[in-house]
């Protein structure tokens, strides 16, 4: 099904460090766009990083996905898949934040969520800290609680911050569950490690049914069995995916605020997107990727990386 219209610019006609870095040299098709209602795929820059509650910077995630991103091709080198045939694909532009105010970059993301939902395009989002998901997860799950797997070293799961405060990056799933957004009996966390401030998070999850799969559990399990169990969870239904780049080892993926030691490798990080297999991708983002922690720019590539690799997922094919 491949639509002239919708393909990258290929680094055989232009070089790859030339033209307007898009999300993987992919057409610009804004929310006025006429040709929105032809995009099956939108992908989707949230520069807003006011949930952060440590290292700031995750704000400037989508210029850096975006220019990273230049260097994919158009073929998947493992499955083959081609994502850009299989799917209509366009760069949506960046959702508006108000740095000055959460309650109305919230209302401004939910907003614009619904209206590309509205159109029939399934969203594909570089973040942007962890808490860009829940006015994501407001706009999608219109028609009932969302399945959801999180690859993450955190839960995201507390009540509240610094007396009182709800909404920060590391409680968006508990007022997710609240909301019913997600469907608790379907989600996985995946990759949960490091210190903690105590059981609160855990001893809510176990309350309500969601499943927490720690990095010790997925070294002792292999990377395999935990990704079948998590599948298993989202059944057949509509399922959100989420991918927290702290999820990967700060060895690789450093360009991050809150980094814990002893996650996967790059090759690894990649590999768990393969695997999720019958998953009914509704929406997915990549969150976390703070560039200015990585100089170098690697961490970007490996976020978009990973974008690509959810891509090719949804696209099928
Ligand atoms: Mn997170
Ligand atoms: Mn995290």
């Amino acid at each position: 099904m491949t639509d002239a219209a919708f393909q990258p610019v290929s680094g055989l006609d232009l070089p790859r460090f030339a033209g307007i870095p898009t999300f993987m040299r992919l057409p610009h098709v804004g929310l006025d766009d006429p040709r929105l209602a032809q995009v099956q795929i939108g992908l989707i820059g949230a520069p807003w990083d006011g949930g952060t509650t440590n290292r700031a910077g995750a704000r400037h995630g989508p210029r850096g996905l975006r220019d990273a991103s230049t260097m994919i091709r158009a073929e998947n080198g493992v499955t083959r898949v081609r994502p850009f045939e299989a799917a209509r694909c366009a760069d949506l532009g960046d959702v508006a934040p108000n740095p000055g105010d959460l309650m109305d970059t919230m209302a401004r993301m939910e907003a614009f969520y619904a209206r590309v939902r509205a159109s029939g395009v399934r969203p594909l989002t570089g973040g942007g800290d962890h808490l860009c998901t829940l006015p994501i997860l407001r706009a999608l799950a219109k028609g009932g609680p969302l399945g959801m797997i999180q690859f993450d070293s955190h839960t995201d799961l507390f009540d509240s911050y610094f007396g009182g405060t709800k909404y920060t990056h590391g409680t968006p799933f508990r007022r997710a569950v609240e909301e019913g957004l997600i469907d608790p009996a379907r989600v996985t966390q995946i990759g949960i490690r490091g210190t903690a401030y105590d059981r609160e998070d855990w001893d809510f999850a176990a309350s309500v049914g969601l499943r927490i799969i720690s990095m010790a559990e997925v070294w002792q399990r292999g990377f395999a069995d935990v990704m079948a169990e998590a599948c298993a969870r989202a059944g057949s239904g509509d399922t959100y995916v989420t991918y927290d780049i702290d999820f990967v080892d700060p060895s690789v993926a450093p360009g991050t605020g809150t980094p814990e030691w002893g996650g996967p490798n790059a090759w690894q990080a990649l590999e768990v997107v393969r695997m999720l297999e019958g998953v009914r991708i509704v929406g997915a983002d990549v969150v976390e990727v703070s560039p200015p922690f990585d100089p170098s720019g690697g961490t970007a590539y490996l976020g978009a990386s990973v974008m690509f690799e959810l891509l090719c997922q949804m696209a099928g094919g």
